[in-house]
């Protein structure tokens, strides 16, 4: 087998179509690799990590370019977009690794059956799932990485592999996502939902609608997944016109059950204030993605976040006293807290807290930094010093980051399983695990 024989494209610097396959969400920083290989099946994908194997080229892995870590310089970028089959068989999904959740969740629906996406149905559904995957149901339904019962794999020895509950290699993936090979397909659990009582309150009155959101989530069933983000619009005649040049808190609820629990249960949160625009209702969870309304991107953003165990008013004030940033809370709890086979750490955190900067395609991010350290610093003292997987991107993945995602003794024993399956750090162009 050899990189001769790929079927889909290989490129390199200059060749037509190295830029458009190499670009993805994330605009901050582009990779920038020796070359592309764009696999359409795991054979492909098997003969570009013997190339990368015998040519001493690290690799990087894309689907879409959410959750870039680290921008390649040099090396092997396997671009997985083409690799796009979708099967629904009983309860369980299986889907290669450049599906989005849109595709996945169009699949379910006719069975009456849904994943466990998140915010955003263009997010890659592989890489999601096996970074832990806090979704719109997750504090009834869990991490995403719990509910994975096969994984499809491409190890450094350029093997393809698949992989079941109960094996190391399994239990690594699940934590250890790209460091220990490339996933050509995963199989998946889904849920009995075909609808939510969810979407967005936008209020102006920011401080209000934080604290108000925060009591709120104090004492609420699992049924109810939530989060706030403080948003400042700019004063631009793209807008609707009720955000022009608004700051505003959108909080964005999903609850699974019947509508008119729903609505009782919000009655609290819309008893906060006026609200600038409130589209809770009833939806197919088809519709799930217009619950947070995330931008469609290209987006060049710097991103960082932290994990909270509380979240008091004191915690609230401190947060909106910082300057002008992109805030994020996430309400975690419930399923979440309970113990699962994915090697997540932290799942005692009651909440999220991310902060994200828009900037220009490569700006520089040192003030975006600096901004980012005293917003964590001002909630440092409701930390739990922890972070998420899956939030580690755009510019914030060093190994030191990445440690912080696991529980020391996890993190201990994927190292020394990187060590076993991946001595020579071949996928390192990554949220990188080093071998022990
Ligand atoms: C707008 C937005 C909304 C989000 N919402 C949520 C949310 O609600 N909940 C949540 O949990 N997360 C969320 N995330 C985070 C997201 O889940 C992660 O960033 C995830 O890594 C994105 O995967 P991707 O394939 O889309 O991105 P990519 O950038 O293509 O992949 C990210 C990294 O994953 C690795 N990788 C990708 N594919 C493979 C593979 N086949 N094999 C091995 N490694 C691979 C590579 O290291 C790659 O660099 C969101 C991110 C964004 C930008």
């Amino acid at each position: 087998m050899d990189i001769a024989d790929v079927k889909g494209p290989v490129l390199r610097p200059g060749d037509e179509g190295y830029d458009n396959e190499r670009a993805g969400f994330q605009a901050l920083a582009q990779h920038r690799p020796d070359v592309i290989v764009g696999a359409t099946d795991a054979g492909d994908v098997r003969a570009a990590v013997k190339y990368a194997a015998a040519n001493g080229l690290p690799v990087a892995v894309q689907a879409t370019g959410h959750g870039m870590p680290i921008a390649a310089e040099g090396g092997l970028l396997i671009s997985t977009r083409r690799m796009a089959g979708v099967r629904v068989h009983g309860d369980t999904a299986r889907f290669e690794a450049g599906v989005r959740w849109g595709r996945v969740i169009e699949e379910a629906a006719p069975h009456g059956l849904a994943p466990l996406s998140g915010s955003a149905p263009s997010v890659g559904a592989v890489s999601y799932t096996l970074g832990g995957g806090i979704g719109l149901m997750a504090r009834r339904h869990g991490y995403a990485a719990d509910q994975v019962r096969a994984i499809e794999v491409v190890t450094a020895d350029g093997e393809l592999r698949r992989e079941l509950p109960g094996s190391a290699l399994f239990w690594a993936l699940l934590g250890g996502r790209g460091n220990f090979g490339v996933v050509t397909a995963l199989e998946v659990g889904l849920v009995p939902v075909t609808h939510l009582y969810g979407g967005g309150l936008f209020f102006d009155r920011v401080a209000e609608a934080v604290h108000g959101w925060a009591a709120w989530t104090q004492d609420l069933p699992e049924e109810m997944t939530s989060s706030v983000a403080v948003i400042s619009f700019p004063d631009s005649p793209e807008l609707p016109e009720p955000f022009r040049g608004r700051r505003v808190a959108h909080v964005r609820v999903a609850y699974v059950g019947a509508r008119e629990d729903g609505e009782r249960l919000l009655a609290p949160l819309r008893a906060i204030g006026p609200r600038v625009v409130d589209d809770v209702r009833t939806m197919p969870y088809t519709e799930s993605g217009s619950i947070y309304s995330d931008p469609p991107g290209p987006l060049a953003s710097h991103n960082s976040h932290t994990l909270l165990r509380e979240l008091p008013p004191r915690a609230v004030d401190a947060l909106l006293g910082t300057e002008d940033a992109l805030l994020e809370l996430r309400h975690l709890g419930g399923a979440l807290a309970k113990p699962g086979q994915a090697p997540v750490g932290h799942r005692d955190a009651l909440y999220t807290q991310s902060t994200i900067s828009r900037l220009t395609p490569g700006a520089d991010t040192a003030d975006a930094r600096e901004l980012h350290a005293r917003v964590r610093e001002s909630v440092s003292p409701w930390s739990t010093g922890g972070r998420s997987l899956n939030f580690l991107y755009g510019g914030n993945t060093d190994p030191a980051q990445v440690r912080l995602a696991y529980e020391p003794d996890d993190y201990r024993r994927l190292q020394e399983l990187k060590g076993e399956w991946d001595a020579g750090n071949l996928f390192r162009l990554n949220a990188n695990i080093p071998p022990a």
